[in-house]
């Protein structure tokens, strides 16, 4: 797979920067020219993993999150958003559906299940204490 281009931005853990990750997100993936239902199921998987961090990596805190997007040939996007933060002890676990360990009034346990259903792959490694690296992978169909 060669690389054609890529960008790293970092940020804080606040929720305001959800919206800015997808926003850099979408401007760096104009040069795909990708479809707005494209567009809209990679910001959704990023929010997704942005939202994580933000919530669960760094609770009572505020800590950096990194976010990568690399471009390989034949229009395959890869994201990756990693955090500093509290880790996850069973990663297996925490991606099954409707698992959470955050307030069920406001957490479905449904991020990862979300980011599987809108990208071809996700792979998430985590090390308790010290962070939580997810890796999710599309490739975008070219327009008919
Ligand atoms: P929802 O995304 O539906 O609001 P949720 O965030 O709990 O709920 P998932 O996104 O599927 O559901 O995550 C499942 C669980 O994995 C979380 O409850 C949390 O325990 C753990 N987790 C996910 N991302 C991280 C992270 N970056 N750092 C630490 N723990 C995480
Ligand atoms: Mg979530």
């Amino acid at each position: 797979m060669k690389l054609l281009n890529q960008t790293k931005i970092a940020f804080t853990s606040r929720s305001v920067n959800e919206g800015f990750a997808r926003a850099a997100l979408a401007a760096f993936l104009v040069q795909l020219d990708p479809t707005v239902p494209q567009l809209a199921d990679l910001k959704t998987a990023v929010s997704e993993a942005v939202t994580n961090c933000i919530v669960h990596a760094y609770p009572d805190a505020v800590g950096p999150i990194s976010m990568t997007v690399s471009l390989y040939e034949a229009d395959i996007v890869r994201i990756t958003v990693q955090d500093r933060g509290v880790g996850i002890p069973d990663v297996a676990k925490a991606m099954e559906p409707l698992y959470t360990t955050g307030d069920p009034e406001e957490r479905a346990g449904l991020g990862f299940a979300v980011m599987q259903s809108f990208m071809d792959k996700v792979r998430v490694t985590s090390r308790p204490g010290r962070g939580t690296r997810v890796t999710m992978t599309k490739q975008l169909e070219r327009r008919g």
